[in-house]
């Protein structure tokens, strides 16, 4: 099949490479001129386990093209992606000025019939408003079909060649049949492609985020009842997680989540549950305590030194918002880079791959480090802000040596108490005692 698919991000990319990768030839086109020109000469412009090799494979193949030029690009495409930003607007509803700009866009140079596919998350309704844009000015027919996203960035190649489930929003009978195809090879295990309206399908996306975010800030919570009433939060994870109806995933406490999905989807969702004047309260508590969630070990950093923490360096390990992506989006660690400058202190920062993005963002406000142990030296204490594998098992002599107080305030709970207390730290997690 020939697709094309607008917007090269993470999703696009991914998007593109897979279905190269499933022998299709894809064109992926952005407005990003230096993306484009990255991506044509084999640099690969996002960090995502497992996807270079496949890039570069199917590139050389001559399956995988890149365009600034949507009239390029969509040549003769069956099947058209648009995997487009939907950042939040100014009232916290998804912002659909690119979706509907490329939508308008389209209406103007289709001159054949293709499936036009919203694979960015976009509330209920988007689809009909896509295709009503189209329509403006279109001379050909189409179709417009919702086929919401669920890759996981860190395991996106993975999540998108075996989906556990592919959802597809559409009434049309030959749209249905080209998404059959170009899905069935992701599918062969048995997964289900399950088919429903636009509207459920458009639902199903933000339902689903919302109902992961609703998940992980009950774990906080609980976790922070816990702290005050001295039991501890990893057994009664294991004690919840083992029963079936709740399962073990999603239940790890920390200091909230972070992204480019969850927290705007969950202040998305509550935009559009208002605007069909429904009080979604869930909603509301989630974004609530999530924010709270994001820098509550501040105070107890403050309070271990004394109130105060001018002039004191604090280092910290990971920046990405979650391990094995260079996404900084909305990470729990730049609101506590914020809070930290705020009380007066040094920061010293490292992570194995968001460095270059928290650089572009925040530049000179805190101190670049080469390598974990380099960011401790002689600093006071040590915040983990994202679970990185290699900060798992540290070498903790090494650690105890370059740092001025042996103190970390640990936001991932990666550490067992008893080898924290045996090896003589201050130690402060979520929804645990604190070791003093
Ligand atoms: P992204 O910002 O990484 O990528 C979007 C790309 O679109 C950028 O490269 C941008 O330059 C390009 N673009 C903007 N306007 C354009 C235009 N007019 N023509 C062509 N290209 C244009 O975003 P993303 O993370 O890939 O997310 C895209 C959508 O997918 C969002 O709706 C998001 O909510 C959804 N989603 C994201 C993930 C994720 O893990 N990142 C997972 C599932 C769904």
């Amino acid at each position: 099949m020939k697709i094309a698919v607008v917007g090269t991000g993470y999703v696009g990319l991914v998007t593109g490479t897979c279905f190269a990768e499933t022998g299709n030839y894809v064109s992926c086109i952005d407005i990003d001129a230096k993306k484009i020109e990255s991506l044509r000469k084999g640099k690969i412009t996002i960090y995502e386990p497992g996807l270079e090799v496949l890039f570069e494979r199917n590139r050389k193949e001559g399956r995988l093209t890149f365009t600034t030029d949507l009239v390029e690009g969509i040549k003769d495409a069956e099947v058209i992606f648009l995997a487009l930003p939907t950042p939040p607007g100014e009232d916290g509803s998804a912002d659909l000025k690119y979706i509907i700009g490329v939508a308008e866009n389209l209406g103007k140079v289709l001159d054949h019939y293709a499936v036009i596919v919203d694979k960015s998350t976009v509330p209920v309704g988007t689809a009909e408003k896509v295709s009503a844009k189209i329509a403006e000015n279109a001379k050909v027919d189409y179709d417009v079909v919702s086929n919401p996203e669920f890759l996981r960035e860190g395991v996106a190649v993975d999540d998108f060649m075996k989906p556990d489930r592919v959802v597809i929003g559409t009434k049309s009978d030959r749209a249905k049949a080209i998404m059959e195809r170009l899905y069935a090879p992701l599918v062969r295990q048995g997964n289900p492609v399950i088919f429903m309206d636009e509207r459920s399908a458009e639902m199903t996306k933000y339902a689903a985020n919302s109902f992961l975010a609703m998940k992980i800030t009950f774990m906080n919570e609980i976790a922070n009842l816990c702290e005050l009433a001295g039991a501890d939060v990893d057994n009664v994870r294991k004690g919840i997680g083992t029963d079936s109806r709740i399962g073990k995933r999603f239940l790890f406490p920390g200091i909230g989540y972070g992204g480019s999905c969850f927290p705007k989807d969950v202040q998305a969702l509550g935009k559009t549950a208002k605007e069909y004047g429904y009080d979604f309260k869930i909603l509301k508590s989630v974004m609530f305590v999530n924010d709270r969630q994001k820098t509550k070990l501040i105070p107890q950093l403050k309070a271990h030194f004394g109130g105060d923490l001018k002039g004191k360096t604090i280092a910290i390990w990971g920046l990405a918002f979650k391990p094995h992506t260079d996404d900084i989006r909305e990470a729990p660690a730049l609101y506590n880079i914020k809070a930290l400058k705020r009380a007066g202190a040094k920061v010293v920062v490292f992570d194995p791959e968001a460095v270059a993005n928290v650089r572009k963002e925040i530049g000179k406000k805190v101190k670049y480090a080469a390598s974990q142990y380099e960011a401790v030296q002689g600093a006071d204490a040590l915040m983990i802000m994202t679970e990185w594998p290699e900060f798992r098992t540290p070498d903790f002599d090494k650690l105890s040596s370059a740092l001025k107080n042996k103190v970390i305030f640990d936001g991932r709970n990666l550490y067992e108490l008893k080898d924290m207390a045996k090896l003589g730290y201050d130690y402060y997690s979520i929804g645990r005692d604190t070791i003093k």
